[in-house]
């Protein structure tokens, strides 16, 4: 009789892997999601390294480092041949491993979990190459069999609920006595091949989605989780057993549902969402942090399934999906510092040498179209889209634009790929693959060309520039991330100009965001001197607040002053963006900013903490303290 085993890597590797590999994949640009024509806000640097505007100091930018960075222009083979592929081996040796879609709504998670006809994501990506691994170890005849078959499910409101089985109840998560998490109840459909996936899967789907539409939205509040098990048995005695999962899970939107005043959702439901990611982002942080302590994972149902997958000796990468796009600034931002928390975060100021306007219109890419293998696809959304995109942003950092042996690597991975199809499918492939050399070469020359006329421009500014050169901690050849204009109220039509190029202040070594972090651990001695140091260099030592704007608190009663100040902190910490606006001296903007600031930094220790908010000076912030203290005491 058959009898389980405990989880053996065999020949996949004994290392235990139990921290989570963080992709990030930057979608493209799009114009509709811009409507004030305001440009992307963030981009790639590099195959690990991407910025982001500092919201606040616009003439800065944060700067991230991920295990892999994917750009607006990777396309899904990429991302599952980089990012998912390597992984799979590992189910067929009694393995475990998860991959997760993360981001907010409209960043890309469904594209990169499911994808479309056209473009497949990794889901059937995926399960295609169970198969083939199956087929391939059975063609072997190493003296095992092996079963694959699936489960879907979706996590709601923290109830469980069976996509293969519509109407089912909320169904328990279990645990047995080899730590193996099992839902009793949960529809199994074995497999036999990729299309009989396809019949149980695509349908499934599809209940999800219609339903989605009727119930506001739940596709985005919900955590769409698929398990693939592949049960490995030996055909003589002992009659080992060997079970991997994988789980493939598209998860709810991360954006906040209350700043994004979605008033809709019922406060529990909003809460079981954020319950779920909060939770996700502390056990993924506890696992790269390399904890010894708890990981809580019992705290949420996504976190309790994923538990046997999710870290220890299981295979897990998690895809952060982002938008370039202004309007998801905030979500992008934190998205980004849930992803980066717990790695090396580069994240110094970046000091630029020149501001050159966008350019460079890199011409038409070999895109997704590779994949379709030129199957007649209708470009003409898809490809709108994406020259938006390329005359949107500066050169954008993507595979095909860096000319360094790795494009071609994935190119000639891309062909391996593609080997088992039809022949006119390799030779486009092919083409494409020529096309794409040709346009690195032509990039390369225009990129040349770009940096001699900013180098000549640059000389003029040497003197600037020199005093300091010891700021300049991270250079890139790419032109300044910038906020454009708003053309919201401009007439539409607008031909692409190019400007001269503009030589912005180089800004000192400073990074408010770094440098005046509150921390619970400074005294407040050593806080008030950099919290000095910064306003000395925000404000040139200028801004400083007028004498009688100083002695004000004298004249009051200093209980009552400290009671003021609690109340206002306790409005700034905990109130609602309308609180926020009663305010004195705080209006839609500043609102806005301290929610933002808040979310990214928890409370505010005190006060003070204002100052570190863009446009709230030592004198902007004495007034305010001023105003609001004597309306609240009614004077
Ligand atoms: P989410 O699931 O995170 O809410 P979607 O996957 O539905 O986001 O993506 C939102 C829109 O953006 C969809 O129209 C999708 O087709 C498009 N999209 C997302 N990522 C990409 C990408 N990498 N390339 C092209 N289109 C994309
Ligand atoms: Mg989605």
């Amino acid at each position: 009789m058959a009898h389980r085993v405990a989880v053996n890597d065999g020949a996949a590797g004994s290392k235990r892997t139990s921290r989570v590999r963080v992709a990030v994949r930057l979608r493209p640009y799009m114009d509709k999601q811009d409507e004030k024509g305001e440009g992307p806000c963030v981009r790639g640097l590099g195959p690990q390294k991407l910025e982001i505007i500092n919201w606040r100091n616009a003439t800065e930018t944060l700067q991230y480092q991920f295990d892999v960075f994917h750009g607006e222009q990777t396309t899904q083979q990429e991302v599952f041949l980089t990012s998912v592929k390597p992984i799979l081996p590992h189910i067929l040796n009694g393995q475990n491993a998860s991959v997760f879609a993360y981001g907010p709504t409209g960043a890309g998670k469904t594209h990169t979990m499911l994808g479309s006809q056209e473009q497949p994501g990794v889901i059937p990506r995926a399960v295609k190459e169970v198969f083939k691994l199956v087929d391939a170890q059975e063609k072997e005849q190493d003296g095992w069999e092996y079963s694959v078959g699936m489960s879907y499910l979706e996590i709601y409101n923290e109830k469980v609920l069976d996509l293969l089985s519509p109407g089912s109840q909320d169904l328990p998560i279990r645990e047995d006595k080899d730590r193996n998490i099992l839902i009793p109840g949960l529809t199994h459909t074995p497999l036999l091949s990729f299309t009989d996936f396809d019949t149980h899967f695509i349908p499934a789907s599809l209940n999800r989605t219609t339903a989605s539409t009727k119930l506001n939205q739940r596709s985005s509040r919900s955590h769409a989780i698929l398990l693939i098990k592949v049960v490995k048995s030996q055909r003589g005695p002992p009659h080992r057993q060997q079970t991997g999962k994988l789980y493939l899970v598209d998860l709810a939107g991360s954006e906040d549902n209350r700043r994004t005043g979605n008033q809709g959702i019922r406060l529990k439901e909003s809460g079981a969402i954020n319950l779920s990611l909060f939770t996700l982002s502390k056990v993924v942080d506890a696992l790269n942090a390399g904890a010894v302590g708890r990981v809580p994972y019992r705290d949420s149902k996504l976190t309790r399934l994923l538990q046997d997958s999710l870290g220890g000796s299981a295979h897990s990468v998690m895809i952060t999906n982002i938008a370039p796009e202004y309007i998801y600034y905030f979500d992008t931002f934190s998205a980004l510092n849930f992803a980066a928390k717990s790695k090396q975060i580069v994240n110094r100021p970046f000091v630029r040498e020149t501001v050159l306007a966008p350019t460079i219109a890199p011409g038409k890419r070999a895109r997704e179209e590779q994949e379709a293998g030129g199957s007649g696809e209708p470009q003409n959304k898809k490809s709108k889209e994406g020259k938006k995109a390329e005359r949107s942003s500066s050169p954008p950092v993507h595979p095909h634009s860096s000319p360094d042996s790795s494009v071609l690597e994935r190119l000639l991975a891309l062909e391996k790929m593609m080997m088992g199809s039809a022949e006119r499918e390799r030779l486009n492939l092919l083409k494409t693959v020529a096309q794409s050399r040709k346009e690195i070469q032509m990039l390369k020359e225009k990129q040349k060309e770009l940096e001699d006329k900013a180098n000549m421009f640059n000389k003029q500014n040497e003197t600037v520039e020199k005093e300091s050169k010891d700021a300049l901690l991270f250079k890139t050849d790419l032109p300044p991330l910038h906020r454009k204009q708003s053309t919201a109220a401009k007439p539409r039509k607008q031909q692409a100009v190019v400007t001269p190029l503009q030589v912005s202040q180089v800004q000192p070594l400073q990074q408010c965001a770094v440098v005046c972090k509150p921390s619970q651990f400074l005294d407040k001695k050593k806080k008030r001197i950099q919290t000095e140091v910064c306003e000395g260099k925000e404000n040139g030592g200028v801004d400083r607040p007028p004498a009688d704007d100083i002695n004000w608190e004298s004249h009051l009663d200093s209980a009552l002053l400290e009671q003021s100040r609690k109340k206002i902190l306790q409005t700034l910490n905990s109130g609602s963006l309308k609180d926020l606006k009663s305010l004195q001296l705080i209006g839609d903007k500043k609102a806005k900013l301290i929610m933002g600031w808040r979310e990214i930094h928890g409370d505010f220790t005190q006060l003070e903490d204002l100052k570190k908010i863009e446009g709230i000076t030592p004198k902007r912030f004495t007034s305010f303290i001023k105003a609001n203290i004597l309306s609240s005491m009614g004077k």
